[in-house]
């Protein structure tokens, strides 16, 4: 395998019952880029996204991390390896602290509090959540919400980002920060996979996409080939 593929799935099932979310799901994500994963709801993206972080094994199929099999991993080895991701209804504990959710995923790098805080209030400031730290994190925003999950994902310090669609529900304004926040966090070295159902905004951010339906990969390429996919469009348009 080549070391520009930082993370491949082959083959992978996923059954629950009757129903099949995953079906034989080939892919590779490249060193760097910022890769999209859309497809209409009950897909399986967000199935997909807990095989690769370890939600559950897969009922077949094999996972690689940097040439290394982990599918049988617990999610906790698979963040410690460096791949981390968000949860499509944000998980924050809202009793604690902003800076306090943000240290859970600090202490995956430090088991010493004092720095995991000072590398949580480092992330806090990366996703412009500084001046929220000590608020609970129950009066975030939706919007902060977020952010927040983001900061959590980061402050494991990932080589993989799994985005789970973060920007969805967002005003136009709030989404366009959104974006700014995905690319200083791919400037910073670290590759993300991101589910995004606003097509303006996989256009402008991603630089190439998958489309899963009911489980299979429909396609794959440029954002500008996918729009005109006939199958694509009939995924999205069809009964
Ligand atoms: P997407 O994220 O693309 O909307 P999901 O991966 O959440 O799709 O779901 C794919 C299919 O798998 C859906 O039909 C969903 O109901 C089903 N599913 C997802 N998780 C489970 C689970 N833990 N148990 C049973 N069915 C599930
Ligand atoms: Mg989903």
């Amino acid at each position: 395998m080549s070391s520009d593929v930082l993370l491949e799935t082959r083959g992978v099932t996923q059954r629950f019952g009757g129903l099949t979310a995953n079906s034989d799901v080939s892919i590779s994500i490249r060193r760097g880029e910022i890769l999209g994963l859309i497809g209409p709801n009950g897909a399986g993206k967000s199935t997909l996204f807990g095989a690769i972080a370890g939600a559950r094994v897969p009922t077949a199929g094999m996972i690689l991390f940097e040439g290394r099999d982990i599918t049988r991993l617990p999610a906790a080895e698979r963040c410690r390896l460096g791949i981390a991701r968000t949860f499509q209804v944000p998980r924050s504990f809202d009793s604690m602290s902003v800076v306090e959710n943000v240290m859970i995923g600090a202490f995956v790098r430090h088991a010493n509090a004092t720095m995991a805080r000072a590398a949580a209030y480092d992330t806090l400031d990366f996703v412009g959540l500084g001046g929220r730290a000590e608020t609970s994190a129950g009066q975030l925003t939706p919007p902060e919400k977020r952010r927040l999950e983001v900061a959590r994902a980061i402050a494991t310090e990932p080589k993989l980002l799994l985005l789970d669609e973060v920007l969805t529900g967002l005003t136009p304004s709030e989404a366009r920060l959104g974006v700014e926040l995905v690319r200083k966090v791919q400037g910073r070295g670290i590759t993300v996979v991101m589910v995004e159902h606003v097509m303006e905004i996989v256009m402008q951010l991603v630089e190439r996409a998958i489309v899963l339906n009911l489980g299979q990969l429909l396609a794959e390429g440029a954002p500008a080939e996918i729009v005109r996919n006939e199958a694509v469009i009939a995924a999205y348009l069809g009964d």
